[in-house]
């Protein structure tokens, strides 16, 4: 299929090229040391991960241990309450460790322990990627160092106590608002020293190439099931797609499975409090072309051009920028981007509770608002949600702020 000149065909051999371009974004912006450290994880994932031994074995463990594939479940009753149209739902809440983080830290866990690495790296901001790779590493015998905020750790008490009980390193981050930012800062600086013996596992589609392709290419399972099973259940493919966009890793791999297909796909960012600069993390919506942690992409950015601060009732779509195959597939005109606010998330995510008996993460909630939007819009037809995520982490917040409803 062609879209926007370019041919979906071939579209994920294609792209990124090889230097981790999506057209003008994507990239390695980063010291001429740790370029060293991306060339050899590069090399090592066109190799290793390429193998059928690697991909066997990953195979394996999504099944034995991830409890793949997850299912997709059709909405009755709240497709019902709209009318002609039949909404579904891709399950990855049901993936172990209740989302779909997992899929790419086993991946990059993988990866390491066929690279000869002892240990792998990262920072968090919520804990959800600091849990999902310390699982990992746990089950592999790996090292695991997470870095997080000072402030994150005071907030993020359960995560704190997950990744430790699962035997991750958790370092407490002081310098500056002592947030996701200095983690970031505190991590790449450790990982500049140590990349010798460990690698640095990036938590969504984003950084420096090959991160960008490497989690969608282990995401993409996602789609690929997604496809899979709805042809089987409903013997078509569905005529829309909806996923939430926070880096923009869940999106990737689901959508990765109908880019060639004619189904219109909708990516949604959390418009938070409003379109106010600091109110929100729409960055595709709002944002502008720029560099940051080591990629170009749309971005937003404070009067200094930095990035900005942003603000999401789900801590797992705060970043202030996007991954770059995202603004790509914005600019062609593939994906639609749109967004969802922090009230009809709240909505979403009572509604899918009390109509369907799931609860879901107020990430996935911000698909599940906006699927039902659409589905309204449409009048007919079938809309398929990516559920990433499965809501325990938020509910203490949700009834304290919002109380029940
Ligand atoms: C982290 C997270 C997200 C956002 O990350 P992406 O890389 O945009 O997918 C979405 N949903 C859940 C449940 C998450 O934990």
């Amino acid at each position: 299929m062609e879209f926007g000149g370019i041919n979906f065909d071939t579209y994920l051999k294609q792209y990124p090229d090889k230097n981790g371009y999506f057209g003008r974004y994507g990239g390695a912006y980063i010291s001429d040391e740790l370029k060293k450290a991306m060339e050899e994880i590069t090399e090592a994932y066109f190799t290793i991960a390429k193998s059928s031994k690697f991909v066997g074995e990953l195979r394996r463990i999504r099944r034995e241990f991830q409890g793949r594939p997850t299912p997709i479940s059709y909405l009755e009753r709240l497709s019902t309450s709209i009318g002609n149209v039949q909404l579904y739902v891709k399950r990855e809440d049901l993936n172990h460790t209740g989302a779909h983080k997992l899929n790419h830290c086993m991946g990059e866990a993988l990866l390491a322990k066929y690279m000869g690495k002892k240990k792998v790296i990262a920072e968090t901001g919520a804990g959800q990627h600091g849990v999902a790779l310390a699982t990992a590493a746990a089950y592999f015998g790996l090292e695991c160092d997470i870095y997080m905020g000072a402030v994150d750790i005071k907030k993020q008490a359960p995560n704190v106590a997950r990744m430790k009980i699962l035997g991750a390193n958790v370092i407490e981050v002081t310098e500056g608002l002592q947030t996701l930012k200095e983690a970031v800062d505190a991590a790449f600086a450790a990982y500049t020293k140590e990349y010798k013996d460990c690698i640095y596992c990036i938590g969504s589609v984003l950084g420096p190439h090959p991160f960008p392709l490497m989690v969608r290419d282990f995401q993409h399972v996602v789609g690929e099931e997604a496809r899979e099973q709805f042809i089987s259940m409903t013997g078509e493919l569905p005529d829309a797609i909806v996923a939430c966009v926070g880096g923009g890793s869940n999106a990737a791999g689901f959508f990765s499975g109908f880019l060639n297909d004619p189904v219109d796909i909708y990516g949604i960012e959390p418009l938070g409090r409003g379109p106010k600069l600091g109110d929100h993390a729409a960055s595709l919506k709002y944002g502008e072309e720029g560099i940051m942690h080591g990629f170009n992409s749309i971005m937003l950015k404070d009067e200094n051009g930095d990035p900005a601060p942003v603000y999401s009732v789900s801590s797992g779509l705060d970043y202030p920028s996007s991954g770059p195959e995202h603004a790509f597939l914005r600019d062609l005109g593939r994906v639609q981007y749109d967004v969802i606010d922090d009230e009809e998330t709240i909505d979403a995510f009572y509604k899918l509770s009390r109509m369907e008996g799931i609860i879901p993460a107020l990430e996935s909630a911000h698909a599940v608002a906006y699927g039902i939007k659409l589905a309204e819009r449409m009048g007919r037809g079938s809309v398929l949600i990516n559920l990433s995520g499965r809501g325990d982490k938020d509910m203490d917040y949700v009834i304290e702020k919002y109380g029940i409803r």
